[in-house]
C-alpha cells in the first residue's frame, strides 16, 4: 500500500499515464494528474479508483515550458505536503523520413519526451531527499533501446531518457531514491490509434488488419502491452522489494527486443 504518498503522474489524462494514475490512487497515493483534453473525466476515473481516502488533484502544466514544470511540482507538494513518486509519462509521437521531419515536431518531442523528465526530476529531488524516499519512474519505450525508421526524434528522446534514468540513478545510488525506465511496446492508446489510422488509411485496410500488421511486424506476442500491465510494474517499482532496483530499463514489450 501506498498510503500517505503522493505521486505527480506527467501526461495522465490519457492512456498509459492515466493507467499508472488509477492503479496508484487505488494503493492509497494521493495523485496529481496533467494532460490535456478531458481532464474532468480523467479525474472522475482516478478518484473512483482511489482507496483510503487518497486524493486527486490536477495541475495544467505544458510538458514543453520548464517553468511550467517548475511550478507543478511545487505546487504538488504545496498541495499534497509532498511529492513522492514522480512518473514521467507525458509524450508524443511524429512519423516522418529525417529529411522531411518538421523541425518544429522535432523541437516539441525532444521538449516533451526527454527535457521534461530533467525538469521535474531536478525539481523534486531535493524534497526527496530531505523526506528519505523517492521513486522516480520514467516511461521510456522499446525505443529507447532500439529504433525504427520514421521516428527520429522519438528515438532520440527515448534514447536520451534511458541515459538520463541511469545518471540520475547514479547520483542517487547510496540514497532511498530509486530512479528506473519502463519501455512498453505497443500499448493501443490514442497515440499508436493515429498509427494504425494511418496504415489502414495508406493500405486500404480494415482498422483490425492495420493492428495485426502493426503488432506482426514488431511484437511477436501478437498482444498490445496494456497500461493495466504497466501500471502493475509501476507499483512494483514503488514497493520496498524493490529498494535496489536501480538505473534499470524494464522492456514489457511482447518480445519485441528479444528478436
Ligand atoms: P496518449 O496520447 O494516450 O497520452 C499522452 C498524454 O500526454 C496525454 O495525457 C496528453 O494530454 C499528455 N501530453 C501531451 N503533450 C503534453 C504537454 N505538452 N504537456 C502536458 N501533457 C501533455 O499516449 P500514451 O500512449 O499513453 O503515451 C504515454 C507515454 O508512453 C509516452 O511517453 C509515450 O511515448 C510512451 N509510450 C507509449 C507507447 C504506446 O505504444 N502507446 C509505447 C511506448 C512508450
Amino acid at each position: 500500500m501506498l498510503n500517505a504518498k503522493t505521486a505527480l503522474v506527467t501526461g495522465s489524462t490519457s492512456g498509459i499515464g492515466l493507467g499508472i494514475a488509477q492503479a496508484l490512487a487505488a494503493q492509497g497515493a494521493n495523485v496529481m494528474l496533467n494532460g490535456f483534453g478531458d481532464v474532468e473525466a480523467a479525474k472522475a476515473e482516478v478518484a473512483k479508483a482511489a482507496t483510503g481516502g487518497a486524493k486527486v488533484g490536477y495541475h495544467g502544466a505544458d510538458m514543453s515550458k520548464p517553468a511550467e514544470i517548475e511550478a507543478m511540482v511545487k505546487a504538488c507538494e504545496e498541495q499534497f505536503g509532498a511529492l513522492d513518486i514522480l512518473v514521467n509519462n507525458a509524450g508524443i509521437q511524429h512519423v516522418a523520413p529525417v529529411e522531411e521531419f518538421p523541425v518544429e515536431r522535432w523541437d516539441a518531442i525532444i521538449a516533451i519526451n526527454l527535457s521534461s523528465a530533467f525538469h521535474a526530476i531536478r525539481v523534486a529531488l531535493p524534497g526527496m531527499k530531505a523526506r528519505g524516499y523517492g521513486r522516480i519512474i520514467n516511461v521510456a519505450s522499446v525505443h529507447g533501446l532500439v529504433a525504427s525508421a520514421q521516428k527520429s526524434a522519438y528515438v532520440a528522446a527515448k534514447h536520451g531518457i534511458i541515459g538520463l534514468t541511469k545518471t540520475v540513478a547514479l547520483e542517487t545510488a547510496t540514497t532511498p531514491i530509486t530512479v528506473n525506465a519502463i519501455c512498453p511496446g505497443w500499448v493501443l492508446t490514442p497515440l499508436v490509434q493515429k498509427q494504425v489510422d494511418a496504415r489502414a488509411a495508406q493500405g486500404g485496410i480494415s482498422n483490425e488488419e492495420a493492428k495485426r500488421q502493426l503488432l506482426a511486424e514488431k511484437q511477436p506476442s501478437l498482444q498490445f502491452t496494456t497500461p493495466e500491465e504497466l501500471a502493475g510494474l509501476t507499483i512494483f517499482l514503488c514497493s520496498p522489494a524493490a529498494s535496489n532496483l536501480r538505473g534499470a530499463a524494464i522492456n514489457v514489450d511482447g518480445g519485441w527486443v528479444a528478436q
